[in-house]
């Protein structure tokens, strides 16, 4: 492999909430296989450094192959949908991010795709929450302190939780970030966080 591969310290396996991708002025557009599920999901398993730099596209001669993950499709479906305008398969998103991310890790296109099939099985956050009593509402806004302890209770580890702004500019939850160890196989409190982009409360917008 390239040899700027495998020098990462860290993963951000990151999810979004659907909605929150949709409603912002760029809008989104279902795949052609139908709405994703009310849930979080994959947008990446993402090779990071611990002084918050990253390594991206380390490898153009690893192409994506579908056939690769044949086996996973049914699960990415799923798991990884993308949102992006045009409507598609979300094949072009899972190809992006093996390209930009993937091909900087340590992982094989199979395994990289299944990690994250693995992490997103072990972390449930939309449960995370629920079991805190938060849920999405299109009313109420919450509070940061209340997101961020119920996932980290939930998952065991810090973690990093980003917001964006709706149409109307108002705060959102958008993405969380867990930290994984550089296999992928474990997670770990993360060594170095994003800046932070939520204000102290914002909504979590039902979708
Ligand atoms: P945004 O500017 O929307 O936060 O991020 C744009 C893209 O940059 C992301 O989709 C991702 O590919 C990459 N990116 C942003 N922040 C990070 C980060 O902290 N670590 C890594 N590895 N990639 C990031
Ligand atoms: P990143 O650069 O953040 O790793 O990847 C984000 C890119 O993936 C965006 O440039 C966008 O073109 C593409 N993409 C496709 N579907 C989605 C989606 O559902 N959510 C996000 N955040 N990006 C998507």
């Amino acid at each position: 492999f390239s040899s700027s591969a495998q020098e990462y310290d860290f993963f951000y396996f990151v999810q979004q909430w659907p909605r929150s991708f949709c409603n912002t002025n760029q809008g989104c557009c279902y795949p052609t296989y139908g709405k994703p599920p009310s849930d979080f999901g994959i947008h990446g398993l993402w090779p990071n450094y611990n002084n918050s730099s990253y390594p991206t596209y380390c490898d153009p001669n690893n192409t994506f192959d579908i056939n690769e993950v044949q086996g996973l499709v049914f699960s990415l479906r799923a798991k990884w949908p993308s949102l992006k305008c045009p409507r598609s398969d979300s094949s072009r998103f899972w190809q992006l991010q093996w390209m930009k991310h993937g091909t900087c890790s340590v992982l094989s296109q199979s395994d990289y795709f299944s990690a994250a099939l693995q992490l997103k099985a072990v972390t449930n956050i939309l449960q995370c929450l629920q079991l805190a009593g938060i849920w999405p509402d299109d009313r109420r806004y919450t509070t940061l302190t209340s997101v961020v302890s119920a996932i980290q209770n939930c998952v065991g580890h810090t973690i990093y939780v980003q917001c964006n702004r709706d149409i109307r500019g108002r705060h959102q939850l958008y993405q969380v970030y867990i930290c994984v160890n550089q296999t992928g196989t474990g997670l770990i409190d993360c060594p170095v966080f994003p800046t932070r982009t939520c204000p102290s409360s914002f909504r979590f917008p039902k979708f």
